[in-house]
């Protein structure tokens, strides 16, 4: 059983002085930890120790209440607070509480490791897949490649290299645990040196250099329910990374991207048509033929009397839920298409119905026309 050395003065561990502010004491401790982080340094004791080291006087000096009392008393004013009375047992402790100093470096910052050789599943994958309207409103299926970790069949996953084992650990003589003692307790944590495996690899596999790993390209095929959206996400359980000491293979996430259509556009679940009318079937009413995604033309009816920008709802032309709920509405926007070429005959028609027009003023147009007479005479500002 590993015996503690006599601990370090805090100050010199995280190699600041005494009136060092928080800013400061904060950058010294990331950089130690980014330096020894034991996922930079697989197997390597001495780092884990200083990283550990390290959490250990950052969770003190980064307090001002158990600073404050460091500086007083020493080592023994901040024994038995929280972690650093017994040491951290543990690098998982140190993620848990230091996580977010570690953001944005890549490393699991919140993976726990620990409780021995115990089944961990292995990493979640991403990728992502873009398909048309057409085909998200139908459903589909599609072939996409990956890449991901699988066990090396050279060593079969242990990472040593054939004929070889892999050493018992001796820091742990194998069990994967570790137990030490804290205060009254006896507490049992995962070997920092094996990381739990009880092994420790020193003839490494020349085809994985050790790591029991090989990336390989995988096909795989995405059944894609009928009304999926950008954004959503496909999950293909047991299609990620394979997990470790038996545990579960990690799932692949299937991000969907769904292209732009030229003839509708998407609200939620429904889908919007912009369809162009004349302006004799907006005033005398008329029955027009409109696109749907799936089911070819429909006919529908727009009333005497429609303006531009008036919605007319087709009951369930939109897109399909995914979660096997209502189908979305087609949502028909029709707009009044005035021509910008025409014909002599089309020409003089209007002329007349100009003439018409002045001589018989709707009540809509009366009014506006007397708001607009109000505002230039200021009768109504
Ligand atoms: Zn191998
Ligand atoms: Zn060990």
């Amino acid at each position: 059983m590993p015996t503690m050395a006599a601990k370090r003065d805090y100050y010199e561990v995280l190699g600041v002085k005494k009136d060092s502010s928080t800013d400061e004491i904060k950058k010294a401790y990331k950089k130690l930890a980014l330096a020894n982080h034991p996922d930079r340094n697989p197997g390597d004791q001495a780092a884990i120790d200083r990283f550990k080291e390290a959490a250990e006087a950052f969770e003190v000096l980064s307090e001002s209440d158990k600073r404050a009392r460091y500086d007083r008393f020493g080592h023994e004013g901040v024994k038995g607070a929280g972690h650093a009375g017994g040491g951290f047992q543990d690098v998982g402790d140190i993620f848990e509480m230091f996580g977010d100093l570690f953001e944005g470096f890549g490393f699991g910052g919140s993976r726990r490791r620990g409780g021995g050789p115990r089944p961990t599943q292995g990493d979640h994958l991403k990728a992502s897949l873009t398909i048309d309207l057409r085909d998200a409103a139908k459903g589909c299926s599609r072939e996409i490649e990956i890449k991901r970790r699988e066990l090396c069949e050279t060593c079969n996953g242990s990472g040593a290299k054939p004929g070889s084992t892999a050493a018992k650990c001796d820091y742990c003589n194998g069990h994967g645990q570790v137990v030490q003692s804290q205060g009254f307790f006896r507490v049992q944590t995962t070997c920092p040196a094996c990381r739990g495996e009880g092994k420790i690899v020193r003839d490494k596999c020349a085809d994985c250099s050790g790591s029991g790993r090989k990336v390989e390209k995988v096909r795989l095929e995405a059944r894609i329910p009928p009304g999926v959206d950008t954004g959503m996400s496909l999950c293909l359980r047991g299609e990620g990374e394979p997990g470790l000491n038996g545990g579960p293979r990690g799932d692949l996430y299937v991000e969907i991207n769904v292209k732009e259509h030229n003839l509708f556009e998407r609200d939620g679940q429904d889908l919007i048509c912009h369809v162009p009318i004349t302006y004799s079937q907006a005033a005398l009413g008329a029955d027009i033929e409109v696109p749907t995604l799936l089911d070819g033309k429909k006919n529908q009816h727009i009333d005497a009397g429609t303006h531009s920008g008036e919605v007319f709802r087709i009951r369930g032309g939109g897109m399909p839920d995914p979660r096997g709920g209502r189908a979305g509405d087609l949502l028909v926007e029709v707009y009044i298409e005035v021509p910008r070429k025409m014909s002599d005959e089309q020409r003089e028609l209007l002329l007349k119905l100009a003439e018409l027009e002045q001589a018989n003023v709707s009540q809509h147009r009366e009014s506006f026309f007397d708001k607009v007479k109000d505002w230039f005479t200021g009768e109504n500002s």
